[in-house]
């Protein structure tokens, strides 16, 4: 069994749901349980409706209503040979949320309870007009409301999963068709309540929610069908020659979604991860293409690979500099504390005898800081920095790797090198008009052509 999900942008219009279902149809074999997002921009569409409903601009809500189910009966007559059943259905769907938005504009009032319900149309309308599609090629569907089956706390607009009970309704309601043979197409983003009300899982929820399905079917695989090939080893926009990554342990992941870069949130794939259940993040677009597995059990790269480089700034970068701190204990407890009170974040953080560099936010008040620390330490501040690091498992101990980076470099020096904090992070602090031509001196080092001929092997372990 597998969780095959695809975004928004995978089921955006005609087209895209017929690839996606020749996706689909393609790993029949493999007993494929579809979580959908909504189609294309509908999400935002709905959520702007609720919000002029409450601003008393009804008349506006109801437009996009209508370009939502607009698009939605194009895509399905553009689809179907048949698509009256279907399009009777949406019909009904639009006058259940046209009567929940007007109950909004006449109270004033949306609570977050009335939201879910309005913004969930959005993947009940992709799956119904999915499956359909899927039952007209002559496969056998189950359309699943995953409001049976994702069973959620009360915070609506962010809930939270119950995953015993989830677990317990994918037996009763999931598995056993998925057992029978039958593909099943059901809602990401979307639960309930134990009484029975809409909810949503937050923004983005819906790889979430394929997850947590994988986990609750002990999927071989989760698969995340998107308009990227993967996660790249670096931001295209900076490295031209950046490439897909086969595959990043979820430490690896995290440590690359904390510098932004575009990968899956860790908190969103955790579900799979302790079932150890492979992610796999693709192209809808070009299946046969590269694709980047995240993989619970690979725990070191052989050879000390980097697994990709992220970048993040602008930082600011502080020394503090203080006769006292020689030989004195309790001095970096007495430095910090003033940065707890002020509510500096600390990000990187390298000291040396009578000095301690660290970088912060640009935000950070850095006047109230001195003022702080005066008659203790002097600080001298450096802005415009920006954060370059390179992961992968067992950099540490990868060795000569330190030495190449730093070469690579040359004649850039960083201003700060932090390399041991954890095993997967090599950081250097450089100008941020620097980044640029570090990312690429490091990506050419490590994933240009010399690079690819001694290409480190990466296995699972
Ligand atoms: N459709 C929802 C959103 O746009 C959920 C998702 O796409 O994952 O946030
Ligand atoms: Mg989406």
């Amino acid at each position: 069994m597998i969780v095959m999900k695809f975004g928004g942008s995978s089921v955006a219009n005609a087209l895209r749901m017929h690839n996606a279902a020749d996706l689909v149809e393609n790993a029949k074999h493999a007993q494929p349980c579809v979580v959908l997002s909504a189609m294309g921009k509908t999400t935002d569409a709905l959520f702007a409706a609720a919000q002029d409903a409450v601003s008393a601009v009804l008349e506006a809500a109801l437009g996009r209503v209508e370009a939502v189910f607009a698009m939605a009966t194009t895509t399905t007559t553009e689809l179907l040979r048949n698509p009256t059943p279907t399009v009777v259905a949406l019909h009904a769907m639009r006058t259940d949320v046209e009567t929940l938005l007007r109950g909004v504009a006449l109270l004033r009032e949306l609570t977050p309870r009335t939201r879910d319900a309005i913004v969930a149309h959005g993947e009940r309308i992709a799956t119904l007009v999915f499956a359909a599609l899927l039952a007209e090629r002559g496969l056998p569907v189950a359309h699943l409301d995953a409001r049976l089956v994702m069973r959620t706390d009360e915070t609506h607009g962010a809930a939270t999963p119950l995953r015993p009970i989830l677990r317990d309704l994918v037996q009763q309601h999931l598995l056993p068709q998925l057992r029978a043979g039958q593909i099943v197409v059901t809602q990401g983003y979307v639960g309930a309540t134990t009484t029975g009300a809409t909810t949503t899982l937050g923004r983005g929820g819906s790889d979430w929610s394929a997850a947590l399905l994988g986990e609750a079917i002990a999927a071989e695989e989760v698969q995340i069908w998107t308009d990227v090939e993967g996660v790249l080893t670096a931001d295209p926009r900076l490295v031209a020659d950046a490439r897909p990554i086969p595959v990043l342990s979820p430490a690896e992941a995290a440590e690359l979604a904390a510098f932004g870069a575009k990968v899956l949130h860790p908190a969103t794939i955790q579900p799979a991860v302790d079932a150890c259940i492979p992610v796999t993040v693709r192209h809808t677009l070009r299946p046969h293409g590269a694709f980047t597995t995240i993989d619970p059990r690979l725990r070191t790269r052989e050879r000390g690979g980097i697994a990709a480089l992220a970048c993040r700034g602008p930082v600011t970068v502080l020394t503090m500099t203080s006769t006292r701190m020689l030989a004195a204990s309790g001095y970096l407890a007495n430095l910090f504390a003033a940065f707890g009170q002020l509510g500096i974040c600390v990000d990187l953080v390298a000291t040396a005898e009578v000095s301690v560099t660290c970088t912060v936010e640009p935000e950070a008040p850095i006047e109230r800081l001195t003022k702080a620390l005066a008659g203790f330490a002097t600080i001298d501040v450096a802005e415009g920095r920006a954060i370059v690091a390179a992961v992968g498992e067992g950099l540490r101990r990868s060795p000569g790797l330190l030495a190449r980076a730093v070469t690579a470099l040359h004649p850039i020096n960083p201003e700060v090198v932090c390399f041991g904090g954890n095993d997967r992070n090599l950081s250097f602090v450089v100008r941020l008009a620097e980044v640029g031509s570090v990312m690429n001196r490091l990506h050419a080092e490590f994933f240009g052509q010399a690079a690819r001929a001694s290409a480190p092997v990466q296995e699972a372990s």
